[in-house]
């Protein structure tokens, strides 16, 4: 760990794409005494492990408004930072095939077409001539839209930081955050091994471990990590260059283009709570039945190697954002419920925002800690 500073205005715990994306976003927006805090290095948390997936297509209404203000900042990312996101707006292609999800999707064109989402309905034979490959015989009608797609999440948060170091933030690397300490009701200090830093707002981005780093501060946030495996093959033919990502639904088998092969997940048979991040080999099978079902073609792939890393989750699926109340300069950036990347543009501009006290891009009431209190949870069905 290199030299700790004594005090920094914003201290942000947490240096995955959400710590970066807020540490950017503040440095724009006239903060500049600001310390990232990382107890590994950057990128060990989820944003190192996931399937880099961008959409639009989200059934809550305040999770389509964060894509609608993240997306254009991935368009144009490689403008802002100088990084190339590797952003391959390739659409994402939700095959739906039970009554249930054809009811729920049904609603969702209303909603998109309502906050101009350009998603559309595909008939069976246009699902089929948009990928050839793909078994379609008991779809019932697909959702594509263009605009979404899958990116590098790790060139995200390469973009984020050196802007924000260019623009005077600190980030160290090896430094745990173990206790915060709170006084007259305000958090004052972090500490850090022996040490501390004093500051006046903390800024909880601490993914799947927000809840620990919550908990030194005396807050209650509910997140469960849940394990997710990826797999990826080695490069074969049968398949084109460039196709959607392609999401099954009522299963939860995905997959996208991966250099020359493709990488595909699951979600497990049975979900289990907990931080283990070794592959679940359980998930193998299932996911090479569906795939051999869905896409005859993957028969001819080889599996090259696979990961695992965790979800965040929340009990609503959506995440926790903004001031907690007490102890105030407390924020909760976390329990992105598996889609913190694509929405961590968004938060990065809307932390900033409220710790400026700028107007708010997007009214966040729906995001607030104390609606699992007050039992106003927001509902998503489009979670994987
Ligand atoms: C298999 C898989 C697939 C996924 N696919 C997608 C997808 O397609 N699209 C999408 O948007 N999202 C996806 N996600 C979710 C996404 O990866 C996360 O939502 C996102 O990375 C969260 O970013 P973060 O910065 O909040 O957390 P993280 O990247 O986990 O960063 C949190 C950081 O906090 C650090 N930390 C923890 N405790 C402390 C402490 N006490 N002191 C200091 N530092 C601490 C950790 O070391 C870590 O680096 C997927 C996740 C998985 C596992």
């Amino acid at each position: 760990m290199t030299d700790l500073p004594r005090s920094a205005s914003v201290v942000i715990v947490g240096a995955g794409v959400v710590g970066a994306a807020i540490a950017f976003h503040l440095t724009q927006q006239g903060v500049h005494d600001v310390l990232v805090l990382e107890r590994d290095h950057a990128g060990a948390g989820s944003t190192g492990k996931n399937a880099g997936g961008i959409r639009l297509q989200f059934s809550s209404e305040i999770n389509v408004r964060l894509s609608l203000l993240s997306v254009p900042e991935i368009e144009r990312f490689a403008d802002i930072t100088g990084v190339d996101p590797q952003f391959h707006q390739v659409g994402y292609l939700f095959l739906v095939t039970t009554d249930r999800d054809a009811v729920a999707f049904e609603r969702s064109f209303q909603l998109w077409k309502r906050l101009e989402v350009p998603a559309r309905r595909l008939n069976p034979d246009e699902t089929h001539a948009l990928l050839p490959q793909l078994n379609v015989s008991d779809v019932r009608f697909a959702s594509f839209c263009e605009r979404d797609g899958y990116a590098d999440p790790s060139s995200l948060l390469r973009g984020y930081l050196t802007c924000a170091r260019a623009a005077g933030a600190r980030v160290v690397e090896g430094a745990r955050v173990d206790g915060i300490e709170v006084a007259n009701g305000s958090v004052r200090r972090v500490r850090v091994g022996g040490k501390a830093v004093v500051c006046e707002y903390v800024v909880d981005a601490a993914g799947a471990w927000a809840g620990e780093v919550a908990a030194a501060a005396g807050v209650a946030i509910p997140i469960t990590p849940h394990r997710r495996t990826i797999f990826v093959t080695e490069a074969f033919d049968g398949l084109p260059e460039r196709f959607p990502m392609v999401i099954d639904f009522a299963t939860g088998f995905y997959f996208h283009r991966e250099s020359g092969g493709v990488l595909m997940g699951m979600p497990p048979a049975q979900e289990v709570d907990g931080f283990r991040e070794d592959v679940d080999w359980d998930v193998l099978p299932l996911v090479v039945e569906r795939a051999m079902y869905r896409v005859p073609v993957l028969e001819r792939a080889r599996i090259k190697t696979g990961w695992a890393g965790l979800y965040e989750d929340t009990p609503d699926a959506h995440p926790i954002v903004g001031f907690v109340g007490q102890p105030s300069g407390f924020v909760a950036a976390c329990g992105f419920s598996g889609h913190g990347v694509m929405h961590a543009p968004a938060i990065g501009r809307l932390i900033a925002e409220l710790i400026t006290g700028a107007p708010p891009s997007i009214d966040l009431a729906a995001l607030a800690l104390d609606r699992f209190r007050r039992g106003a949870t927001v509902r998503e069905h489009n979670v994987i």
